[in-house]
């Protein structure tokens, strides 16, 4: 088979090099408490939950924390998932369903997408952040099929390629005029939006009543793995008898819930971390303005760089880990076409002299601006 070259193989960093490719917000990935939490549930509890959740693979670490997230949340019940990817499966394929309406958001994570499609709903796309366009195709579609059918609207809550944030309360107005979910993907606000990192809700201070389901991952700012939907109990329980990727599926491994308890509770403790993190964005993007390198207006640890072309957002790519930084090329079909990028990401675990040596980087490595 010849290889079409969308994606390159993944290459292991070398370990000297400073990561700007991560996800790792919060800098709780290599956190010793994490690691000791882990290594003592392993030591007790064995490292496999051993069976799926509603067989025998639900154990008290788990139960534990979907209550500390049910908290974190502000919401009646979170339930725990394997991944984001397989949450999103989940939780969409519960809500809706043949002869049902979803609408998306033209930049949506991909495994929105997938729910949807494996949810065998219509799926609609309107234009990036476009509440506006968004609340017509719902309205024609109630005028037309009546209040029966169900609806839903799901989002991003910061775009995982571009920073930016959805426009959750008209979003949310839109929704609960045309009686459809929201449905809010905050993989990337988590521990990092809100002044205590509940995320886009908490940043626009919206409650469960205008976002009725949030769904976390643990993967980002969490630095571990794996994912939750939270929303009312009795939502939660549908979903419990209807996604067929909670039912199917072996339970989180327990040292990994034990370890993410332990980084739920230093993201809220240690509020330092969002303000440095909210530090370094400020200064990474003072500096790119004064460099002359144009950034999207994204309020995120998520910075894209656009370049232009493929070539050379990998030419760039290569010449930044040539001088030790991590920063991926994002091509098509990962963002539209025309719109490759470097997508850096900060971290709380970065200092400011690495911020300004990756600016200079940047300014050697994309000579001569955008193509
Ligand atoms: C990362 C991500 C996912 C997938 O989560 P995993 O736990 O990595 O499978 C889903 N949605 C968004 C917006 C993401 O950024």
């Amino acid at each position: 088979m010849r290889a079409v070259g969308r994606y390159r193989a993944a290459a292991v960093p070398p370990p000297a090099a400073i990561d700007f490719s991560s996800n790792d917000y919060l800098g709780l990935r290599r956190h010793p408490a994490l690691a000791a939490a882990l290594a003592e549930c392993a030591a007790r509890d064995g490292v496999g939950a051993g069976a799926a959740h509603l067989v025998s693979g639900h154990h008290s670490q788990h139960a534990a924390l979907e209550a500390e997230l049910a908290a974190f949340t502000g919401r009646e019940r979170a339930l725990l998932f394997g991944s984001g990817y397989l949450a999103n499966l989940g939780v969409l394929s519960a809500l809706v369903g043949r002869g049902d309406l979803i609408l998306q958001d033209r930049l949506n994570h991909a495994s929105l997408l997938d729910g949807a499609l494996l949810a065998r709903a219509r799926l609609r796309r309107y234009a990036h952040a476009d509440a506006t366009a968004a609340a017509t195709l719902l309205a024609d579609w109630r005028a037309r099929v009546g209040a029966q059918p169900a609806a839903a609207i799901a989002t991003d809550g910061v775009f995982s390629m571009d920073g930016d944030l959805a426009p959750l309360p008209a979003l949310a107005v839109a929704a609960r005029a045309h009686r459809a979910w929201l449905i809010v993907d905050d993989a990337h606000a988590l521990g990092v939006l809100g002044a205590t990192g509940r995320g886009s809700c908490e940043h626009y201070g919206l409650d469960s009543g205008a976002v009725p389901l949030v769904i976390g991952t643990l993967g980002k700012a969490f630095g571990t793995y794996g994912a939750f939907v939270a929303g009312e109990r009795d939502v939660i329980e549908w979903i419990v008898q209807r996604a067929r990727t909670y039912i199917y599926t072996t339970a989180l491994p327990p040292p990994v819930a034990a370890a993410t308890r332990a980084a739920l509770r230093i993201a809220q403790e240690e509020s330092w971390r969002r303000a440095r993190l909210n530090a370094l964005v400020q200064r990474f993007r003072a500096r790119c303005a004064s460099a002359g390198l144009p950034l999207p207006p994204s309020p995120t640890p998520i910075q894209p760089l656009l370049v232009g072309s493929a070539t050379r957002a990998l030419q760039a790519s290569d010449a930044l880990l040539a001088r030790g930084f991590v920063v991926k090329a994002i091509r098509a079909p990962t963002v539209p076409a025309g719109t490759e990028r470097l997508r850096i990401s900060l971290s709380a675990a970065h200092d400011e002299a690495q911020v300004d040596r990756l600016c200079d980087a940047l300014v050697e490595c994309i000579a001569g601006g955008p193509a």
